[in-house]
């Protein structure tokens, strides 16, 4: 699909098409396209709230760490889960 996006250096509009990244035909400047500009902030934004996430596991904790991130991880879920259930149970049962 083919988008138009002005060039922040000179104004002159330039048509995007795909992914890659586009130089202004008339200056030079690297385009960007907004839609994926607003993606990639999103999946910043993403990558920063699972990064403040305690047991977010990465690539360089220990295996024991990981393991005990994984069990962590695990035991939120069932918590949430049994939240969830007696959530659903209170407003579901007549009381
Ligand atoms: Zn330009």
């Amino acid at each position: 699909m083919a988008n138009s996006v002005k060039c922040k250096n000179c104004g002159e509009w330039n048509t995007i098409e795909g992914s890659e990244k586009q130089k202004c035909s008339n200056c030079g400047e690297v385009i960007q396209d907004p839609t994926k500009e607003r993606l990639e902030k999103i999946k910043k934004y993403k990558q920063e709230q699972l990064d403040k996430w305690m047991f977010t596991i990465k690539d360089d904790d220990s295996a024991v760490v990981k393991f005990g991130k994984k069990t962590g991880n695990i035991t939120y879920i069932v918590i949430m889960s049994i939240v969830g259930f007696f959530a659903w149970l209170a407003a579901v049962l007549p009381l």
